[in-house]
């Protein structure tokens, strides 16, 4: 049985303040220990939110860091430093990292490798553009993402990895793909990567993202392959992000 998992992205949202005054709020009301619920946030309020959720069923992802151990690289984050902070999840390859940060497969996958040799797991973000919807190259480009970001990753190792399959041109845009569409496609990623590790593909967790909310996550959670959502905006108000863990 896969355990579904709902993420909250909050992207660059929340002072340490806000941060904490959620967890405030939310902690109490997260007592279902068959969902995962894990919120992944800016680099400065790991700390405060490992503090504020100890305890709870809430569990606290990054959402990037460096494929370095150490080293001159300004304004990055190592593993370690997560590490450090007992992170239990680190968000890599975002569509919008691969966008606006030159994120690529080769990096996405050296970031894999790391997170998961420092004993962080990793949800890793793979999705087409609308121009590659439009073009019929969405499985293919699944595919390549897929295939690129797991190399080298050994079979005990992918037990840990959550792939979220997160189309581009569904993110922040109120669009999402259909329930139907995104578990066809998240049933592809499966053979991807049962073509890789075999029956193991059955055990690793896909979510889908873009656009979730507490009105359609029902609708898609119910689907056969999906296991859960990685949601952005509508993860930031606390009556949302409990409406999603309530699916
Ligand atoms: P969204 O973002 O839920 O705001 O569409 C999803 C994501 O980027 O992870």
């Amino acid at each position: 049985m896969r355990k579904p998992i709902i993420a909250g992205n909050w992207k660059m949202h929340k002072t340490i303040a806000e941060a904490v005054e959620f967890v405030n709020d939310i902690k109490d009301k997260v007592n279902n220990t068959d969902v995962e619920a894990v919120i992944c946030a800016p680099f400065t309020l790991l700390k405060d939110l490992k503090e504020a959720t100890k305890g709870t069923n809430i569990k606290i992802g990054a959402q990037n860091m460096h494929y370095a151990e150490q080293g001159a690289f300004t304004g990055e984050i190592s593993a370690p430093m997560l590490k450090e902070l007992n992170i239990d999840y680190v968000v890599l390859g975002h569509s919008e990292r691969r966008q606006y940060f030159n994120e690529t497969n080769e990096t996405v996958n050296k970031k894999v490798i790391k997170a998961l040799e420092e004993g962080i797991d990793p949800i890793l973000c793979v999705g087409e553009t609308l121009e590659e919807r439009e073009a019929s190259e969405t499985k293919n480009v699944c595919k390549e993402q897929t295939e690129k970001a797991l190399v080298g990753v050994s079979a005990e190792d992918m037990k840990k990895v959550v792939i979220a399959y997160e189309p581009v041109w569904a993110i922040g845009t109120g669009k999402t793909a259909t329930s139907e569409d995104a578990n066809d496609v998240i049933a592809y990623i499966r053979q991807v990567v049962a073509n890789i590790y075999g029956d193991l593909a059955n055990e690793v967790r896909i979510q889908y993202g873009g656009s979730v909310k507490p009105s359609n996550v029902a609708e898609i959670m119910n689907q056969s392959d999906i296991d859960g959502a990685l949601v952005g905006g509508a993860s930031l108000d606390v009556e949302s992000f409990l409406g999603l863990l309530e699916f």
